[in-house]
């Protein structure tokens, strides 16, 4: 789209307010946004925006990162494409950004041109990713300052699903309107939890779209005086909420994926991608699952994925070959990454997602034996034998595998790995030392 059509389109719609949205190292979705005044220079040359927010975390402390200080500023890039009119904001729109340096390269700790990069890369071999994030989030009353589920229904039940009937009505036309194509919807296990899964599409556009759908679930429920939470452990003793990345391989409209001959469909290049994502998964884990509150989601028995295994339709590994669809294999072989959740910053989960699996690829990894059971269910000394480890237990145990992984660290690049590392580092400081209800109250209307 041209910043004419833009602008025409904004003037047809009445539109006042122009957010330009980012995602910060802390995972929160955060905006600046232009009047109608002076818009068409901010089309073009973006929104000033200080270095330092790269370094802040999401308790609104800023870390002491090298160049991410006081003083300095990048712009926020819109990427004109990525325009939509916000069906919850009245006059209002919305644009994704890049963040550039004053020169208009990319700034080094842009997360959104770290995927781009890491496409790039992809691209080079001739091969794209397409992802589909599927949210899990939990809808809440506030009840004297607490929390409280909205329904206490059984999984997938329909009681459920017409207790907040309204809620999804109204959050699946917002979807339409912003051309996200909603998939499937269904009330999940936990008290009050939802889940919706929207359609796979390339991988910058299914980061650009997982902000705005996290907008949304949000932005809808807070206008009915609810609070939608996709904070990974919403309530200690409710279900998690999961944010799983379906992932597969590209190759001039073929799924690279997908090999009839093989009995499970997978091809060699899955398998190796596979490998390369089990072969980084402890770090990995620390872009994808990357807050103090995911490590109470990801334990064992609760379907996150709490050892480093993959197996074929397995709930309880972090990496599950999806059983494709009879009459539609090759469009629908993909393989899902259970160790995520929506408090990542998607660009960087995703980037951090292709990294990994490259390397699987480029160094030709064979896949570990698929594990066709339940982990937790195997004694120690026979998860030792099959090679199955423990993934991190705390934020703080996958940060250090994270500081220990050259390749992740690599494709991230020292800015953004370091200012990650920090901003991720000091919510451990925070959150560790502070009890249950400081945790829950830093994450359930954060994320
Ligand atoms: N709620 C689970 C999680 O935390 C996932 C349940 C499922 O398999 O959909 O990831
Ligand atoms: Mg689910």
């Amino acid at each position: 789209m041209t910043a004419e059509d833009l602008l025409t389109t904004i003037d047809d719609h009445g539109v006042r307010l122009l957010r330009f949205l980012w995602c910060g190292n802390d995972g929160t979705v955060r905006a600046k946004a232009s009047g109608r005044h002076g818009l068409a220079g901010r089309l073009s040359a973006g929104i000033g925006l200080t270095v330092a927010m790269g370094a802040m975390n999401s308790l609104d402390q800023l870390q002491p990162v090298p160049g991410m200080g006081p003083v300095g500023e990048v712009r926020l890039a819109p990427d004109l494409d990525t325009f939509r009119l916000l069906p919850y904001a009245p006059h209002v729109g919305a644009l994704l950004t890049d963040q550039l340096q004053l020169d208009g390269a990319p700034a080094a700790a842009c997360p959104r041109s770290f995927l781009k990069r890491m496409e790039a890369r992809l691209a080079e071999r001739r091969l794209a990713l397409q992802a589909a994030f599927e949210n899990e989030f939990s809808l809440a009353t506030r009840v004297d300052g607490a929390y409280v589920p909205l329904d206490s229904g059984l999984c997938f039940s329909t009681i459920s699903m017409t207790a907040c009937q309204d809620y999804i009505a109204e959050l699946a036309a917002a979807l339409e309107a912003q051309q996200i194509p909603l998939e499937q919807y269904y009330a999940e296990l936990g008290h009050g939890q939802q889940e919706i899964s929207t359609a796979h599409v390339p991988a910058l556009q299914a980061a650009d779209e997982q902000l705005l759908v996290r907008e949304t679930i949000r932005a809808v429920a807070s206008r009915r005086g609810l609070v939608a939470s996709l904070a990974p452990k919403p309530w200690p003793n409710n279900a998690g909420n999961g944010c799983h990345i379906h992932f597969s391989l590209w190759e001039q409209g073929r799924n690279r994926f997908y090999d009839g001959s093989q009995p499970d469909g997978l091809s060699e290049t899955a398998r190796a991608f596979i490998a390369g994502v089990l072969a980084h998964l402890p770090g990995l884990c620390a872009l994808t699952a990357p807050s103090y509150n995911s490590y109470h989601r990801i334990v064992p028995q609760s379907w996150a994925g709490a050892f480093v295994c993959w197996g074929h339709d397995n709930r309880e590994a972090p990496v599950r070959a999806a059983s494709p669809f009879r009459g539609a294999e090759e469009g629908s072989t993909n393989a899902e990454l259970k160790a995520s959740d929506a408090s990542c910053n998607p660009y960087v989960a995703v980037g951090a997602l292709i990294a990994a699996g490259l390397d699987g690829i480029e160094r030709a990894l064979e896949a570990p034996d698929p594990v066709e059971l339940d982990p937790a269910t195997l004694s120690a000394d026979e998860r030792a034998a099959r090679g199955i480890a423990e993934m991190p237990d705390t934020q703080a145990q996958a940060l250090d595998a994270l500081e220990a992984d050259g390749l992740l660290l690599e494709a991230l690049g020292p800015e953004l790995a370091r200012s990650y590392l920090a901003v991720r580092r000091s919510e451990w400081e925070t959150y560790s030392a502070g009890d249950m209800g400081f945790e829950q109250q830093g994450h359930f209307e954060k994320y």
